[in-house]
Order: structure tokens, then C-alpha cells, then sequence
């Protein structure tokens, strides 16, 4: 079979491949224990289901413009004031199938073959095969101090002259770091110093912790006109707990938006009509889901780190956002894919693999599911790699006995 080489260079998503076997593991019985989950467990809110069952019931479910529908447009417009202190106008804004699909058709728009994108290490794991999807060339950069958190030389050292954009994704998953001022502040100058595009990611914006607040792009631009090479992405995935209604937008300068609607249009066209009706509920209707939300990914966070403080030799940076805590399980075995399918097999728990992430040797876990699953869940890994815990467990009625180690 001839195959293009796009397509064989392109894997599968690893972190919905393994989404799938918990799933089919679930359906049969099996105590699968969730800690991979990069999705908030809360209700959709009731703003979103009203105004999607509004439409519903009309019985008229249409095309909508490529673009979006512009009462939609208009409520991204009012959360781009509110969020980034900016105004812009319906022609700087498209809604996508998700966010990813946002992020998909501003590469597409902005790369040719050969072209490199530049993202900090580790990062989400469909930057790359994305980057790739346009024949482009991803570049993930490691910060140099071991640490999470990029500096600008990190990032500076891996310019070229094919270098075209840099995404940043802050806070970030899957470590959950919340880029400094300074960072962002140094990237955004110099992308317009040398003319780059910078693709902010900030579909975790809203969500991070101990009263820090996600930096502002436009805040250190200095040319917010239409020449503007900033590609703020956004949605209602995560904040709103909406992940599978596939809304997210971009905001960009008028030209390229119109280019990426040209692509959006060959793909999907619009997103449906009665998903942009419900985000547009979400956007427009109560917000105090979005606050209860971060509380409890707080709450969730210290349980969390607590039991992996009290787990012997793995280290763990606590997260300044997001669901998600990297930690670094080494230790116990330096392969995280072997990792994760180990702790799968063996205690039904699913960690996703740090190897899918850019980092091996780590395993990120998410502090989506309930405090018992986190305490539970980190009990069964401790159990099944702490060579001094007891021969048995108990899950439920099942025992399980230890025949490795
Ligand atoms: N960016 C990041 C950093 C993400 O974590 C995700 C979802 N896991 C996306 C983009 C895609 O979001 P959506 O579900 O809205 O397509």
C-alpha cells in the first residue's frame, strides 16, 4: 500500500490510545483508576446545555460561516477584553473544531516545508506530529537548567533562519508551569524584533493556583495593529468542562484569520452550529463553574503532591496550573511507556507516559478524577513499586498478589 510520507510520519495520539483501553478495560468491569485524564469531571454548564437545546428544539440545525457564528465571535470578543485587555473585531477571530483545530489551521497557515516551529520541552503532545501534519519541523527545547521553566537563552540558542513561530503553552501541560513575566515579555519582543509568528496556547489560562495570574501577551507587545504576528488560542474544553462539545478560537491579525478560514473551510467549514451555540452559553451565562472548577484542581493539587512527597524517590514540581503533575518516577524504571503499561496491567491504574511528553523517565498524572481515585491511585503505584510493601492488595473484593519484584 502506497502510503504519502506525511501520513507515516504522523503516529497515533498515545494519550487517546490509552484514554481508550482504560475506557474498554472500564466497560469490562475492570477498577480502572483514572490518572491520566486531561479532562475536569464537573457537569457542563447549564448556560451552555440551555442555549444548545434552545436551537435543538427549533428543529433547524444549519451551515454556520466558516468562521463562526458572529453572536459567538462577539462573546470571544467581549472575553478577549476582559482576559487580554484588548479589543478586537469579528474579522480577527475564528472558531474551530477545538482548540486543536484552531492550533492546526494557524500552522497551516503560516508554515512551508522545511520551516521550523520552536516549543519548550516538555510540551503537549500534538505539537509535533501538528507541525509535522504541514511537512514543517518541530523544534522542542529543553531549558538547560533542568527546570520546567524555559529561560530566553533556551529558547534563543535554537533560532535558525528557518525558524517561523514559536508556540508557548503556559501554564503548561503537562508540567503545569506558569511562564514568569519576564519570559514571556522576552519571547514577545523578540518574535517582533524578528518578525515570528508566537502562537499563545492559553487554553489553561484561567485555571492556576496560589493567586499567580497567567501573563498577558499584548501586555509587552509594542505593535498591536494589524501587522501583529500574535495567535492567542483559547476555548471551552478545560475551563468550562466541555471537552466534548470541540469548540476553541483563535485571535489574530485580519489577514491571517481570513487565510485560516479559507483552510477551515476545505476541512470541516464551520464548527457545528449547535456546539457554537453552546460554548457561546458558557461564555455568556454564569462563571462561578469556572471558579468552583480551579478550587477544586487546587484542593486536588495539594492531595496530590502530598502523597507523592510521602512516595520514597520520586520528585514531583508542584504545578502552578492546570491538572497535571510531572513527576519524575526514574527511579522505579527510566522507560515511562514500559512505565505506565506496567502500572496498567498490574494495578489498573493509567499514568500517561512523560515519554509522549518529551521527557522519559516521568509520568503525568492528573488531579481531574476524585480525591479518593488520587489517594487510591498513587496507593496502588506505591504498592505495586515499593519492593517493601506487602505481597497483597485488596481492590474491592479482588486480591491482587505481587509475582514480579
Ligand atoms: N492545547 C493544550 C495544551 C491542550 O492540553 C489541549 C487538550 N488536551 C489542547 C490544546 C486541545 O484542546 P481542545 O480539546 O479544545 O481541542
Amino acid at each position: 500500500m502506497s502510503i504519502s510520507i506525511i501520513g507515516k510520519s504522523i503516529g497515533e495520539s498515545a494519550t487517546l490510545k490509552l484514554n481508550e483501553i482504560a475506557a474498554l478495560l472500564r466497560q469490562k468491569g475492570e477498577p480502572i483508576i483514572h490518572l491520566g485524564g486531561g479532562e475536569p469531571k464537573t457537569r457542563v454548564p447549564i448556560d451552555a446545555i440551555t442555549s444548545l437545546t434552545g436551537l435543538l428544539n427549533t428543529g433547524e440545525v444549519r451551515y454556520t460561516p466558516v468562521d463562526g457564528i458572529l453572536e459567538l465571535k462577539q462573546a470571544i470578543i467581549r472575553y478577549t477584553e476582559e482576559f487580554y485587555h484588548r479589543k478586537v473585531e469579528p474579522e480577527n477571530v475564528i472558531v474551530s473544531g477545538g482548540v486543536k483545530q484552531a492550533i492546526m489551521v494557524a500552522l497551516q497557515a503560516i508554515l512551508d516545508p522545511q520551516d521550523e516551529v520552536i516549543f519548550p520541552s516538555p510540551y503537549w503532545v500534538s505539537y509535533p506530529d501538528m507541525i509535522k501534519l504541514c511537512g514543517a519541523i518541530p523544534v522542542p527545547v529543553v531549558p538547560e537548567d533542568g527546570t520546567f521553566y524555559p529561560r530566553f537563552q533556551d529558547i534563543e540558542q535554537n533560532i535558525t533562519t528557518y525558524t517561523k513561530a514559536i508556540i508557548l503553552n503556559s501554564p503548561n501541560n503537562p508540567t503545569g508551569a506558569l511562564y514568569s513575566e519576564k519570559f514571556i515579555s522576552e519571547i514577545v519582543q523578540f518574535c517582533e524584533k524578528e518578525g515570528l509568528y508566537l502562537i499563545m496556547d492559553d487554553i489553561y489560562h484561567r485555571l492556576v493556583f496560589d493567586g499567580k495570574k497567567t501573563v498577558i501577551c499584548y501586555e509587552h507587545a509594542t505593535d498591536l495593529s494589524e501587522n501583529s504576528k500574535i495567535i492567542a488560542v483559547n476555548g471551552v474544553s478545560k475551563q468550562y468542562a466541555m471537552t466534548g462539545f470541540r469548540i476553541g478560537w483563535a485571535v489574530a491579525n485580519k489577514k491571517l484569520i481570513k487565510v485560516m478560514s479559507n483552510i477551515q473551510g476545505h476541512q470541516t467549514a464551520g464548527p457545528s452550529v449547535l456546539l457554537q451555540k453552546a460554548a457561546l452559553g458558557a461564555l455568556n451565562g454564569v462563571q462561578s463553574g469556572v471558579e468552583s472548577l480551579r478550587l477544586t484542581l487546587e484542593n486536588n493539587r495539594r492531595v496530590l503532591m502530598d502523597q507523592l512527597n510521602a512516595f520514597d524517590g520520586i520528585k514531583a514540581t508542584k504545578p502552578d496550573g492546570t491538572f497535571y503533575v510531572f513527576a519524575d518516577f526514574s527511579v522505579y524504571d527510566k522507560d515511562s511507556v514500559r512505565l505506565s503499561k506496567f502500572l496498567l496491567d498490574k494495578v489498573r491504574v493509567l499514568a500517561m507516559p512523560g515519554k509522549e511528553f518529551g521527557l522519559d523517565g516521568y509520568l503525568r498524572l492528573s488531579t481531574c478524577g476524585s480525591i479518593k481515585d488520587i489517594i487510591e491511585g498513587i496507593e496502588r503505584i506505591k504498592w505495586a513499586l515499593d519492593p517493601n510493601s506487602p505481597n497483597e492488595l485488596y481492590i474491592g473484593e479482588r486480591k491482587l498478589v505481587r509475582d514480579w519484584l
